[in-house]
């Protein structure tokens, strides 16, 4: 992951040996490497275009400690900036609100959605202690119902189970209530997915959206989609009040780009990551760490 973005920001600490200070003339190579490095990272253009802006901004006559060569603290800002980028702080989920938390997962088909669910209930359970029941809406596919119940089962998690017939917004009341009653902390459901983005679609995920009134609406969203991911991104983040981001299969993606972009497209934290396609695989997403990975 972040191979090439790595090794072109290393170039940069060399484009500028010799000079004294960073000035808007002397830094025009090293930000074109910079920039290089996010196209070829896939990051979505109006990004690219902010960030250079921004460590413009930042690096031009800033102090060059005599410990520090200009090419270092260049990067020092590229790094600060990569942070501020991707959100900054660690954002943690919210479960503060009367049990049970509801956390709605949205996403195209295939993004990780049903994965990402059972993940985030073993994560939930092992780390926060909560009880947890996994609900699928999901009708139009009875394979995606028959493995998050698998899921559940191997994460320790309760299945609401569906009766045939029953419409998605029908099977959210009654596991509502059914969650209500056996006293689940937490309730995470996971929706149908479309190969593209759908008006019929977008129409049944607000409906539920508004019928739930979750604490939590995660995007989940595949990493390795570059570009694509960001315009499904804006589309969902457009047609419902998401609160967060679920970035995943990270561990497959060798350009990182939609890391970098998501959280700008979206205006919404990434709050976790997917990195492994095992159920351990989820991590909470802290900004600087990552940012630390990318400049290697
Ligand atoms: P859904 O259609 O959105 O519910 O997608 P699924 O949850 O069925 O996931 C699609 C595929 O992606 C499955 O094969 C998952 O194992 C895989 N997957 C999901 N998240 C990750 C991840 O973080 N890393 C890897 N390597 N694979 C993942």
């Amino acid at each position: 992951m972040f191979d090439n973005l790595t090794q072109r920001l290393s170039g940069v600490i060399k484009t500028l040996r010799g000079e004294a200070r960073l000035t808007e003339s002397n830094m025009q190579e090293a930000l074109r490497e910079v920039r290089m490095a996010l196209l070829e990272a896939d990051v979505a253009l109006p990004v690219i275009k902010e960030f250079i802006e921004r460590v413009k901004q930042k690096a031009i006559g800033r102090e060059v400690m005599s410990s520090l060569s200009p090419g270092q603290a260049l990067v020092g800002v590229v790094h600060e900036e990569l942070i501020a980028i991707m959100g900054g702080e660690r954002a943690e989920i919210n479960l503060s609100t009367a049990p049970p938390a509801i956390i709605l997962m949205a996403g195209l088909q295939g993004a990780g959605k049903t994965t990402s669910s059972g993940k985030l209930a073993k994560w939930l359970i092992d780390n926060k202690k909560k009880k947890v029941l996994l609900v699928s809406c999901d009708i139009y596919r009875p394979a995606a119902i028959e493995q998050l119940k698998l899921l559940a089962g191997q994460v320790g998690a309760d299945f609401f189970p569906v009766q045939a017939g029953q419409r998605p917004a029908e099977i959210s009341a009654a596991a509502l209530d059914y969650s209500r009653k056996h006293h689940h902390d937490v309730m995470i459901v996971d929706t149908a997915g479309r190969l593209g983005i759908d008006e019929v679609m977008m129409k049944e995920i607000s409906e539920l959206e508004s019928l739930l009134k979750p604490i939590e609406t995660l995007f989940v969203v595949d990493a390795m989609q570059g570009q694509d991911a960001v315009n499904t991104a804006k589309a969902f983040a457009d047609a419902l009040p998401l609160t967060g981001v679920i970035l995943t299969k990270l561990d497959g993606d060798a350009r990182g780009g939609a890391a970098l972009s998501v959280r700008h497209v979206t205006g919404k934290p990434i709050k976790f990551a997917g990195v492994a396609e095992k159920l351990t695989g989820l991590e909470p997403f802290y900004p600087d760490r990552m940012a630390s990975r990318i400049l290697g």
